[in-house]
Formats: structure tokens, sequence, C-alpha cells
């Protein structure tokens, strides 16, 4: 009990930032917030909060963008202050490097706070908490070289629902053969539906014999919360960035067939989409203040971003072998190419700049159409399948008269189309598109989201990969760690029905 007088705690007031992640998902609502400092805290006041059963939302920097961290009553629990723990360990038997955090600490933090080392994950957005992005399995461009986040969870400790510690460590409880893990003792059954087999952030992970720190990572914190994470850390490479523009998007396809299997393994493979280059282009004509990129090649239709790292002498390897590779793939004369940093940061803006322009247009929307907001896929599917999903999204929304652009990780067959209406109108007609294509990637094999997650605001489209069977069986995972599914409510599933 004085351990539970000590936690901050204060009321949650309209208009509060703990009830709105960057969805903007509305209706959220909660009595207080509480801010633990330590595992100790977290563990104390969880048990406190299941004895009272009182349903409880846990906060990382709200960043996401499925409305997972939106409370629907009860209270939250902010990490934001588990936030100083940070320290540098190798492991004797790998010799890896290995770092130890609390949840609170963000992307940006870790990457600062290293010299020699990076932590690969990149989910662009760096003042993501580390707890949030192993919560939701974060991945980004890099994946295409490096995975999502779950490859680089050395260890985790989780306070369960009931406020229970637990420390799991990569390697020591697996699935038997029936699907069962256990632990605890518990008898976890993982459940059985067939994860679709390219980049993946929807559902809870499962496959045969699978570790159970993999059923955590990706959770959207529905079974435990993450107090204290172990990753492991890369060494440094110096990197030549690339834009290579064809005048034909086939052919940007074509390149990156040949640039995946490529002997120096790209650490990224993005894409732009010719409308997403016209966009970029009128945005540094209208407003060089804010984005001032140079002239692209004549009847660039499409663009490939692509870094590649090198040790210390090899950068000329690096330019021979894309001069070669481009030569062949029919690139365009005046692809840009920088190795020294500042190039290299023009070509990270450029890169970067096509999310926010895109937001930029629909905050002009808006003015007249205020709850008008943009429609992203998160879809990805297998590799060979990519062609043909490209084509179907292409003519679907090309037949609908919508506006869109399309771009994003080509490398994990993993592309954003962004949907822009322009009325309400557009806005429904944008929804029943979303969904078709939902239907045509899942009967492809892929996922309805590779990087986002399905938070609050698309559970019927987890249904459509897994159908009723499977979110049972996510249901049922659920049960074991928190039967009175008072953890993150509503995060994968409808938690109407227990
Ligand atoms: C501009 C922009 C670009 C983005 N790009 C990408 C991208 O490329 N790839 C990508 O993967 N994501 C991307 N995101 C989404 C976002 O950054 C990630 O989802 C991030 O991982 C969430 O971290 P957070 O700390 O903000 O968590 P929150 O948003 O606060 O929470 C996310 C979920 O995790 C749970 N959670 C948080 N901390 C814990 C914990 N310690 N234990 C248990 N559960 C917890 C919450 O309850 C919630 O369910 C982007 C977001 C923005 C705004």
């Amino acid at each position: 009990m004085d351990i539970l007088k000590k936690i901050i705690v204060r009321p949650v007031v309209e208009g509060d930032e703990y009830l709105y992640d960057e969805s903007r998902m509305p209706g959220g609502k909660a009595d207080a917030v509480f801010l633990p400092e330590n595992i100790e805290e977290l563990s104390v006041l969880v048990s406190y909060l299941y004895s009272e059963k009182t349903p409880f939302t846990v906060y990382g920097k709200g960043t996401g963008i499925t409305g997972a961290s939106v409370p629907f009553g009860g209270v939250v629990i902010s990490l934001e202050k588990m936030n100083k723990k940070k320290s540098l360990h190798r492991c004797e038997k790998s010799g890896r490097d290995f770092l130890s955090v609390e949840p609170g600490v963000t992307l940006a933090e870790i990457r600062d706070s290293l010299k020699d080392l990076f932590y690969p994950v990149d989910p662009t957005e760096m003042s993501a908490s580390i707890g949030g992005t192993v919560a939701t399995n974060a991945s980004g461009a890099c994946s295409f070289k490096y995975d999502s986040t779950r490859e680089w969870v050395k260890s985790l400790k989780i306070v369960l629902p009931d406020g229970t510690v637990a420390h799991i460590e990569r390697g020591e409880y697996f699935a038997d053969s029936n699907g069962d893990i256990h632990f605890l003792g518990k008898k976890i059954k993982v459940p059985e539906y067939q994860m679709p087999k390219c980049k993946n952030a929807a559902g809870l992970y499962s496959c045969k014999g699978m570790d159970i720190i993999d059923l955590f990572i990706g959770s959207e914190g529905i079974l435990g919360i993450i107090a204290e994470i172990e990753v492991w850390l890369e060494n440094k490479m110096p990197t030549a960035s690339f834009i290579a523009f064809f005048d034909d998007e086939e052919r940007a396809f074509e390149f990156v067939q040949v640039l995946r299997p490529c002997k120096i393994k790209p650490e990224f493979i993005e894409y732009v989409d010719s409308s997403g280059l016209e966009m970029l282009e009128k945005k540094s004509l209208d407003d060089p203040a804010s984005l001032n990129i140079p002239k692209l090649p004549d009847n660039s239709r499409a663009g490939i971003f692509f870094d590649m790292a090198y040790v210390s002498e090899g950068i000329l390897e690096v330019l021979e072998i894309t001069d070669e590779m481009l030569g062949n793939a029919r690139g365009l004369a005046g692809s840009f190419c920088a190795w020294e940093n500042i190039e290299k940061e023009r070509i990270k803006f450029f890169r970067h700049a096509l999310p926010e322009t895109v937001n930029g247009f629909i905050s002009e929307i808006k003015r007249n159409y205020p709850d008008i907001h943009k429609l992203g896929t998160d879809i990805a599917v297998p590799h060979e399948m990519f062609g043909e999903m490209n084509e179907f999204s292409k003519n679907t929304l090309m037949k609908s008269g919508l506006k869109f652009v399309s771009f994003g990780h080509i490398g994990d067959s993993h592309i954003h189309f962004n949907i822009i209406p322009q009325n309400y109108d557009e806005l429904d007609a944008g929804k029943r598109i979303y969904g078709i294509l939902v239907s045509k990637a899942v009967e492809l094999g892929g996922t309805v989201s590779a990087e986002h997650g399905i938070g609050k605001l698309k559970h019927k489209y987890l249904e459509t990969m897994y159908g009723k069977k499977g979110i049972d069986e996510i249901r049922r995972v659920k049960k074991c760690f928190d039967p009175e599914f008072l953890l993150n409510r509503g995060n994968m599933f409808d938690p109407g029905k227990k």
C-alpha cells in the first residue's frame, strides 16, 4: 500500500493527450493516469487495479496510428517515467553487444546514446518508446535487411495483468507438439492459424514450436506490460545513399528484383510512384523554403531509394556495383547518389517529405471537410504476389476516380497506397475500396497490416485474415493471462464478448 501511495496519479481531462494517439481516434475516455517510475511500482499498481476490476490501458508515447493506446474507460498507465535505466552489455557466449532499457526510453534517445553501435529497428517515428515498438513489433524501411523488432529482442521483463513479474529470455519456453506452452503454471494454446509469408504485424504471432517471447512481441499489450527490455545491437558502418529514377514503373520493379539479391544487401529499398514524384516537384516549386529538391531527370515516372553499407575503403565497389545494375535496368541518367553526411541527409529528407506532403494536402481539404482523413493501406504480400497486388490496387483505384499516391517499402513487397478523399462521398468510397484491397491481399496470402498493427480500428480486417475461429483463438490466449479482460481492452478484437 505504501508503494501504491507513492505512484504519481492525476485526473484525465477532456482533450488530454492520453486520450489520443496519432490516429486521432475520437471517443477516448479515462478517469485518471498513473505514472509509475519503476517495475516495482508498476507491479503493485497493476495487481491493485486487477483486484479492483478496473480496466487499464497502457500508453507508450502515443505515436501509434491504430488507436491501440486510446483508452475507452478505466485508467491509463503511462510508462513515460520508466525511462531512466539504459545500460550497455556484451554477451560472453556470442560476443554480441546488447542494450538493457526501460520501456519509456525513446528510439531517438537510444540512437543518440550509441557511438559505434546502433539499434537497427527504424519505424520512422523516433519519438516512439522502445516498449511501444516491442508491443507493436514495429518495423520500417530497414526491415528489408534487419527484419522487424522481433529479431532484435533478447529478453523481456513483463508485468502480467495480475501484477506477477515474469522474466522471459529467448530460447526458454517453446510450444510443444500439441501447440501448448507451459508457463508459470498455465497451459497456453497458441493460435492455430497460418501466418502470412510476408512481413506481418496483424494478430498474435503463431507458428509451430514457437517461443513464448514471440507471443508477447507484437501483442499490442493485450497479454502483459513490457517493463524491461534487452535488445541486440549492431556495429555501425558507413553507407552511401541512392535514388534511381525510371521512365516506367515496370522497369523500377525489375530493378528491385536485381537489387534484392545483390551481394551487398541494401539497408532498405523504398519506392515512390509518378504521382508522388509530381507532388514533391510541385511542392518544391511552390514552397522551396520547406522542400528544396534538385531537378528530377526528365520523364521520371518512378523512383527507388536505397542505401548500401560498405567497409571503410569499399565505396568504389559499391558505386561500381550500383552503376552496373542501374545501367542494366535502364535507370535514367541523373539518378542521385551521396556518401557525405550533408548530401545523405538531403536524400533522406526527400524520402521522408512525401508522407508529410500528403498530410499537407489532407490538411487543406480538412478546411472544408473537417472529418476527412487519409486512408493509407498497410498491406504486404509474398514477393511473388506483389505484381498482381499492385496491378489490382492501381486499377481499382483508377477506376474509382479517387486521388491516390503509392510509396513505401518495396523491398518487403509492402507499398502504402494513400487515398486522398476530396469530400465525404469520396471518403466513403475510399473505405469501401480499402476493404476490397484487404480482401485481395488476403486472397494472395498477404496481410492487412505489415507494420502498424490492428489496434481498435482494424478489427474487421483481422477477421478477414484469420476468420472468427482465429479471433477466438486470440481471445483464448488473452483469457489465459487476463481472465477479466481488463488490460488494453479493445485491441485486436471487440471486448464485448469474453
Ligand atoms: C509519422 C509516423 C510514421 C510511422 N511509421 C511507422 C513505421 O514505418 N513502422 C511502424 O512499425 N510504425 C510506424 N509508426 C507507428 C508507431 O510509431 C509505432 O506503432 C510505435 O511502435 C508505437 O510506439 P509508442 O511508444 O508511441 O506506443 P503507443 O502508441 O503509445 O502504443 C502502441 C501500443 O503499444 C502498447 N504499449 C505501449 N507500451 C507498452 C508496453 N511497455 N508494454 C505493453 N504494451 C505497450 C499500447 O498499449 C498500444 O497498444 C509511425 C507513426 C507515425 C506517427
